[in-house]
């Protein structure tokens, strides 16, 4: 390796916004948790560098179903969780999977999350996850204004679609929880429902309409993060791998990369489903496993649905952006991989024509599938905050699925603990060495 050494004052001094006398951040990941972070930092005035591995085109932040979403305030661990997710496993083309395989991490990570799906331990992190929600949805109203809608935001809010009583029964005590929260909701029955959908037929017996939910179209919305944000001055440096760190004391002095070794001020670890390698190149460890997705996106759909949904006994999600329309779901835990499991796919693809009889899509194509790593943490709550090890270094990660709904708050509590400013939320539960 041809050894480089920059120094964090190498980054565009010349830019009125970067490098100035607050210091400077190198962001290492840029999905869409690393480019809020950049966001915010940039806007308090700190020079960002951003290294990424790829090239922000593709990822976990690109092909999600882009929902914006306070209504998720039920972390993924919960009671009942366990059990649909034996049962589930036992179909082939289930929404959840758990590949068996001597892991210890998986095995810990499992104790982990057993542990936290009953009442209580959901009793204590829905408020957490009900304040980092409402954060961020105040946020990307905020982002939305001053980067411009060219990701099309669209504030129609969010159906949760049952098509058994059992289920709706269940969604509608959720939505009494949500209004406790501060929620609005509106409980519909089916000709409610089917008349918000007009040119598809619902094939459902009710629903819940989450009317603070949004929906942004996520590529696009990367793609103007990374526009906005190289304009501001905000350095990236794409197809570079950080393979190491140098340590000095209770720092990271350097962080070594695939092409050059980086001097730094202050860290942000944003790598998604890759946290955990991260954080053992700094002797830390991390509980958290990639939780595999898949969507699809039809290009043009004649008589398309208007609302995003949530198709509950199918496990998998809807979302339109005017004629198009891209189905999504599944959680596959099978470690870090690429692999393509079309028949997962099709499950989705079935759920979908189950809830829209009369929808006109067609079964995806095996290598139009596209996929992404959800970072899963235990308990359904995030990692944000510093390390005790080391005392220039923030973790950012683990936003299972709600990473796109949390990268605003995400951001501005990240600019907020590097400021040593008071943090908007109380951010003791995102605790990172809480396992
Ligand atoms: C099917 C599906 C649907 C979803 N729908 C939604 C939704 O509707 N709403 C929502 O809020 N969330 C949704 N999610 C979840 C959301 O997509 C993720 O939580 C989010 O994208 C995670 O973002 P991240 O920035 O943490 O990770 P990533 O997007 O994975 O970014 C991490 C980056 O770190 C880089 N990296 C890793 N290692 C290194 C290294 N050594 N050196 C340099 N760079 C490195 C990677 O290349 C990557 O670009 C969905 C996910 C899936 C799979």
């Amino acid at each position: 390796m041809k050894e480089k050494i920059y120094q964090p004052s190498d980054i565009q001094i010349d830019s009125p916004l970067n490098g100035s006398s607050k210091g400077t951040v190198t962001i290492i990941g840029a999905g869409v948790i690393g480019l809020n972070c950049a966001y915010y930092l940039q806007k308090q005035g700190y020079g960002v560098t951003v290294i990424e591995r790829d090239n922000i085109t593709n990822g976990c932040s690109f092909g999600n179903m882009g929902y914006f979403s306070p209504s998720h305030f039920i972390p993924l661990a919960s009671p009942g969780i366990i059990a649909e997710g034996i049962r589930f496993m036992l179909r082939s083309s289930s929404p959840f999977y758990i590949k068996p395989r001597v892991s210890r991490p998986l095995m810990e990570w499992a104790f982990h999350f057993w542990k936290n799906s009953n009442a209580s331990a959901v009793a204590q992190s829905a408020p957490h996850l009900n304040d980092i929600l409402q954060l961020s949805r105040h946020l990307i109203n905020e982002i939305r204004d001053e980067i411009g809608n060219t990701f099309f935001m669209e504030e129609n809010g969010c159906l949760m679609m049952c098509r058994q009583q059992k289920s709706l029964d269940h969604e509608i005590r959720l939505a009494d929880a949500a209004e406790k929260f501060g929620l609005q909701t509106e409980r519909l029955n089916k000709q409610q429902a089917q008349s918000l959908e007009p040119d598809v037929e619902l094939n459902i017996t009710g629903a819940v309409l989450y009317k603070d939910d949004c929906h942004i179209n996520p590529g696009k919305f990367m793609l103007a993060l990374k526009d906005y944000l190289e304009k501001r001055g905000v350095r990236f440096q794409l197809n570079t791998t950080v393979i190491g760190f140098e340590k000095n004391a209770n720092k990271i002095s350097a962080i070594i990369t695939d092409k050059e070794k980086l001097k730094c001020d202050q860290v942000v670890i944003a790598t998604g489903s890759w946290l955990p390698v991260l954080a053992r190149m700094m002797g830390l460890k991390l509980l958290l496993q990639p939780g595999k997705g898949y969507s699809y996106t039809y290009k043009q759909v004649e008589k398309n649905i208007r609302y995003p949904a949530i198709l509950k006994e199918g496990r998998c999600a809807v979302t339109p952006w005017a004629n198009q329309l891209r189905i999504g779901g599944t959680m596959e835990l099978s470690g870090i991989n690429e692999t393509i499991l079309p028949k997962r796919m099709k499950g989705i693809y079935e759920s979908v024509k189950q809830f829209y009889p009369n929808l006109q899509i067609e079964l995806p194509p095996s290598e139009k599938i596209w996929h992404g790593l959800r970072p899963v943490t235990p308990d359904g709550l995030p990692y944000i905050g510093r390390t005790k090890k080391f005392e220039n270094v923030i973790l950012a990660g683990g936003h299972a699925m709600i990473g796109v709904s949390l990268a605003p708050a995400t951001g501005k509590l990240v600019t907020e603990i590097i400021s040593k400013e008071n943090t908007s939320v109380d951010i003791k539960a995102y605790n990172v060495e809480r396992f």
